[in-house]
């Protein structure tokens, strides 16, 4: 089990980063992987912060987290030789800090400036290039550094995914419960509960988060590194990733859809709770109250890609079992839940 050492979230925590480094025993030199906008936001400020107290910084910006990204940051490392990295950024850019570290075996410190989605704490990252259209197990951050000051100048868009990549760790616990039940598959219940209480919290608290001040984003905040450890613990990203998942990455495969990784975990959680027989009503209220896309339009896709979606979801994935591969849907079936829980019209 890979646990992050120091999470620090709050108001102007990048003033931090010097004394974290200092008690982790880190000096003498790091790189930052970051993006454009990132680097702006966050990463010189990052650089600056480390210079002052005598580390040499080298920066390397990144627009994805594909093979040929990580290679490339790999290649830095291995030329420049520094004791960690730093992976400043939404998304993918922890995602391309995540794999060229964890290649190159040192640590590496999660820098978020966006809540757009769990990544930002786990020990999984996706990467564009291998086949595989799911996150693979990689290394949990040594450290996260969450700046509620950085993150609030984030498009509202992403806390929006991250709220509906939260809302769907009900239906991928309930998916886990499921396994354990019908296939005797090993289940974690202090991560499911730790995954499960991330989602309690956001929907208890949605009216907050909808804000978008300081108290409701650390309540995200720290939803999205719970559901992080969660999977650390798990060991899996099991706790945090079921049918609702598959949907997604059904989606991204088929590459019609340009919503965010979270908004399409949300939307497919509404229709996996409708199978597994759980409250998807309130599930949907909650994403719908914090304005996260709640049918096809809204994501932006035709009627009949998302219900394609969902016949393609089982497939994706054919090791994870969930409810989409219990019950194993004709298209009809698929087009009728899609129907009942407003998904399509
Ligand atoms: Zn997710």
């Amino acid at each position: 089990m890979q646990l992050p050492r120091e999470v620090i979230v709050g108001k102007g925590t990048l003033q931090r980063i010097p004394e974290v480094m200092q008690r982790l025993g880190l000096e003498g030199s790091a790189l930052i992987v970051t993006g454009k906008k990132s680097n702006k936001i966050a990463g010189k400020h990052v650089r600056q912060l480390l210079e002052a107290n005598g580390v040499s910084v080298d920066i390397v910006q990144v627009d994805t987290a594909s093979i040929k990204d990580v290679t490339a940051i790999e290649e830095v490392i291995k030329a420049k030789k520094p004791n960690v990295l730093f992976g400043v950024g939404g998304g993918t850019k922890i995602d391309a800090a995540k794999l060229s570290s964890a290649g190159r075996g040192i640590p590496y410190i999660s820098v978020p400036t966006a809540l757009s989605h769990d990544g930002i704490a786990s020990p999984l990252a996706s990467v564009k290039g291998l086949g595989k259209p799911y996150s693979i197990m990689v290394q949990a951050p040594l450290a996260i550094i969450a700046d509620t000051n950085v993150i609030a100048r984030a498009p509202w868009r992403s806390a929006i995914s991250g709220c509906g990549d939260v809302i769907s760790k009900f239906t991928a616990v309930k998916d886990w419960q499921m396994a354990q039940a019908d296939k005797n598959e090993y289940y974690g219940e202090y991560a499911a509960s730790l995954a499960l209480m991330s989602a309690r919290l956001v929907m208890r608290n949605a009216n907050l988060i909808q804000r978008g001040d300081e108290e409701g984003l650390r309540i995200l905040l720290e939803a999205l590194i719970s559901c992080g450890v969660a999977m650390s613990i798990a060991g899996s990203s099991r706790p945090c990733s079921g049918s609702e998942h598959l949907f997604s990455h059904a989606l991204d495969q088929m590459g019609k859809c340009n919503a965010m990784h979270g908004e399409q975990c949300g939307v497919g959680s509404i229709m996996a709770a409708y199978l597994q027989g759980i409250n998807w009503r309130r599930m949907r209220a909650t994403l719908r109250q914090v304005k996260a896309p709640i049918n096809a339009r809204q994501l932006g896709v035709k009627d009949g890609e998302a219900v394609t979606a969902l016949e393609m979801a089982a497939k994706i994935r054919p090791d994870r079992y969930t409810i989409l591969h219990k019950l194993n849907l004709s298209r009809e079936a698929c087009e009728r839940v899609a129907r009942n829980t407003g998904v399509i019209d």
